[in-house]
């Protein structure tokens, strides 16, 4: 069973005294950086000039670059985009670690898959909130918190899980529930559930039903409908109340009909499939395509996501949403919260 630490079990006066760089504010980098603040910590901002720089001024922090940040700070939380962040480490944080400072990350990739190799001498930690940047801050205003996963991969001090428990404390989790994890299981799970299910397997599986409905000579806005649109309000219902949940809410016959297609569809050979994704995981070969394919500027990343964007679903799908205007679009930017 997995350990959770509410705000009563954790002691901050670990992280009091101390000066947090929260390196990148984006989508995660503002939130911990304002939620740290409000909840009485010293915190800088450590950026390369542009449009985040400005806003953190903004915000009323004072920013420095990633190394000056760096240097001055005991506790540095990187959170730049994962494909940048062995670059920027080598470069302008690497030099300013020393002996007792803290490195600490929101996603444990590079850590665990060694494209950032810490000093044996500095703490290592994660503490990655379970949900989006703007949901981080906006439960925070609100007097609540979305709950975070944390570990240690690395201590040196003796210290490094009570500063990550504060740290977490700090954003807000405490107030919902900080479950301990490691490194390792928190990149396999995040890197199995997006490409198996929550990205990967969902829009293969929305896929898949809208061309067997096409190819079978219905029309496409209807099998839109049914294969996309009205997934929606499916996972909402999961979300608030579990599958038991949904399924009291629909109709019985569509309960029927999941118990007795759903495993046609999802079944044993799928799961089979699910363990050669995981194995590719945890045994780097999925890590080690992605990393070359980014040293490589990306040729396949850009092939797919451009054939992707031609299928007949998405063109339908612009259409249709073009007469739904109660259907918000929401900009890029915030879609990639969702699931990183
Ligand atoms: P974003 O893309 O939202 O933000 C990245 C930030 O890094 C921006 O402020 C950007 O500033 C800055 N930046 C980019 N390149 C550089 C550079 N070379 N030097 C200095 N600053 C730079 O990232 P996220 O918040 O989505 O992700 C951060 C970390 O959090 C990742 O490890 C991710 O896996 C993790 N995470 C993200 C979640 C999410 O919901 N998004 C959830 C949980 C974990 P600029 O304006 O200059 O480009
Ligand atoms: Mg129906
Ligand atoms: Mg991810």
């Amino acid at each position: 069973m997995v350990k959770v630490y509410y705000n009563g079990d954790v002691n901050e006066e670990v992280l009091k005294g101390k000066k947090v760089a929260v390196v990148g504010y984006g989508s995660q980098g503002h939130a911990h950086a304002l939620n740290l603040k409000e909840s009485g910590f010293d915190v800088v901002v450590g950026l390369r000039k542009g449009k985040s720089w400005d806003q953190a001024v903004a915000d009323g922090f004072d920013v420095y670059s990633v190394r000056e940040a760096s240097e001055q700070a005991d506790v540095i939380m990187v959170l730049l985009p994962d494909e940048y962040q062995p670059k920027v480490y080598e470069a302008e944080i690497k030099p300013a670690l020393s002996a007792g400072k803290a490195l600490a990350f929101a996603h444990g990739f590079n850590i665990h898959f060694s494209q950032v190799v810490p000093p044996e001498d500095v703490d290592v930690f994660l503490v990655a909130p379970k949900g989006p940047g703007h949901l981080v801050r906006r439960t925070f205003e609100e007097g609540a918190g979305v709950p975070a996963l944390f570990g240690v991969y690395q201590d040196v001090t003796g210290n490094a899980r009570d500063v990550a428990l504060a740290y977490a404390k700090g954003v807000g989790a405490g107030r919902a529930g900080i479950l301990e994890t490691s490194f390792q299981e928190e990149t396999e799970t995040d890197l199995f559930g997006e490409q198996a299910v929550l990205c990967g397997g969902l829009t293969s599986l929305v896929k898949a039903g809208f061309e067997t409905l096409v190819e079978a000579g219905y029309q496409k806005e209807v099998a839109y409908f049914e294969c996309l649109h009205e997934l929606k309000l499916i996972v909402d219902l999961m979300y608030e109340q579990g599958l038991e949940g949904m399924r009291f809410s629909i109709s019985d016959t569509a309960q029927w009909g999941d118990f007795v297609s759903g495993p046609r569809v999802v079944n044993e050979e799928t799961k089979a499939r699910m363990k050669e994704v995981l194995t590719d995981i945890q045994t780097g070969k999925f890590a080690k395509g992605w990393i070359l394919e980014n040293q490589a500027n990306r040729p396949e990343f850009n092939a797919i996501n451009k054939r992707e964007s031609e299928h007949p679903i998405e063109v339908v799908g612009k259409e249709l949403r073009a007469m739904m205007p109660f259907v918000q679009q929401k900009s890029s930017k915030k879609e990639k919260e969702v699931v990183s």
